[in-house]
Parts: structure tokens; sequence; C-alpha cells
């Protein structure tokens, strides 16, 4: 069956004839992960939340579109290990900028960033967008979209590789997990206060963090805690995208008022 919120697979028949109201674009990273993930993992399990995310709005709003994947992150600070891809993040800027640019020029004015990779930041140029295009551009990092319920189902804050994402790696693609590689994910602590306290900000550098590529121990991991965290991410970004389609852009919007 051809899915219509997929543009890789709808046609122009059928893309004619509806008049979509929300582009959403995942953006992942190619990037080591402990010795026992994926070097996709970033983006596959964004490409997942996104294009579930999609399909479970569809039928409510039958006018959201899923663009694929940006496959590259901002990995400069992975190097160390084999086989990070960077790419900058003026050019991942640019992408998106002309990826959105066309979606305009199809009517399509609400952007969803579904981003699954630390390193990338879009906050400065969903501003800029929305100044120079007149676009509302909504930034998910897709891990945070649960954090209220993430102490009921994960044993402690977690990190690069750790017991998260390897939880939802052996939820999607147990066949591509190695746990019997991984190493324990032990970092090196900050030796400034203000570092440690997280009121001052550094890039780390995971050659000198981690003898890894790693942040947090993956043991523990369950494919049942990835899947349950999973479901409640898709549904909550599935509700915000229907909710968001059906949103008329008034002179007060996405603000309330004028109603
Ligand atoms: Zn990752």
């Amino acid at each position: 069956m051809i899915q219509e919120w997929d543009i890789t697979a709808t046609n122009q028949h059928r893309a004619g004839r509806r008049r979509y109201q929300v582009a959403v674009l995942p953006v992942g990273a190619v990037e080591p992960h402990n010795f026992h993930l994926p070097l996709g993992q970033d983006l596959r399990h964004t490409n997942h939340v996104a294009r579930e995310s999609c399909a479970l709005a569809w039928p409510r709003c039958r006018s959201v579109l899923c663009l694929p994947a940006l496959p590259f992150g901002v990995d400069c600070n992975l190097m160390g290990f084999p086989l990070a891809i960077h790419v900058r993040q003026a050019t991942l800027d640019a992408m998106v900028r002309e990826v959105a640019a066309s979606c305009r020029h199809y009517g399509i004015r609400k952007f969803v960033l579904i981003n699954g990779h630390g390193g990338n930041d879009f906050a400065p140029l969903a501003r800029q967008l929305q100044a120079d295009m007149d676009v509302h551009v909504f930034v998910v990092d897709w891990w945070k979209v649960g954090r209220d319920r993430y102490d009921q189902i994960f044993p402690a804050p977690d990190d690069h590789a750790g017991v998260f994402e390897t939880s939802v790696a052996l939820a999607l693609w147990p066949e591509l997990v190695e746990l019997d590689r991984a190493g324990d994910g032990a970092t090196r602590e900050f030796r400034f206060q203000a570092l440690r306290e997280g009121w001052a900000y550094t890039s780390r550098d995971f050659s000198r963090l981690s003898d890894q590529c790693a942040a947090g121990n993956p043991a523990g991991a369950s494919a049942e805690k990835g899947a349950e965290y999973l479901e409640l991410v898709i549904s909550r970004i599935a509700d915000f995208l229907a909710e968001l389609a059906a949103a008329p852009i008034d002179e007060h919007f996405p603000f309330r008022g004028g109603d």
C-alpha cells in the first residue's frame, strides 16, 4: 500500500491532490557507539521515530509529509575513533534551509526537524528561517521527548551508547547489537567544577573522554525498555504533528490568542 505521508513512496498524481501542512525532516549521524552498536545508530533510530510518528499522525490529519533523513551530523569531536563522518553545522543548516525553501514553494510552512544526535544544533537556524522565509521550524531532539518518564524506565541518566541507546537498538535491530563486545562505557570526569556542575560548557573530545567512544554503561539494557520509551515518544510526536497540521497560521501562531 502506498503511504502518502512518505515523500519517497507517494507519486505526482497523489501529491498533486494533497495539501500537506507539515513537513518532517529527520537528521541523524554516522558515528561509533562503543564497540557494540551500529555506526548508523543515530540515523536509524531517528528515521524510525520520524516515520512511525508520521504514520501514526496520518489518519488524523492526512497532511503530514515525512522527508528522507539527512544521514550525517556534526561529529568533529568523535573523529578519534573509526568511522565517524563529520559534516559542519553550517553545511547541515544549508541543506535544511534549501529543503525548507522547497517545501515552502509548495505551500508547506510548518517544518519539524526530528534530531537524533546531540552534536547537531538547529535552534539558531529555526530562528533565522522564521525571520527570512516566514516558515515555522520546530526542533525535536527525540531522546528528550519522554524525559519526564525516563526515570521510570531506565535506571539512571544516560549518555552516548549506554543503557538508553542500547535498549533502543535491542528493540529495533537486535541482530546488529554485539553486546559481548561492549566496554563498560567509563568516562573521565572534568577537572573543573564549573564543567562538572554544568554551568560552563565545552565540547567533549571523545578520545579524551573515553577509550571506547562511549559515555554510559550498556549493562542492564533491554528491548522492553527501549520499546517502552519509543512507544511513548512516537505517540507524543504524532499528537504534536496532528495538532500542528490542524492549526492555521494566524497572526499569533504558535501562541494562543485571537480566538
Ligand atoms: Zn547515538
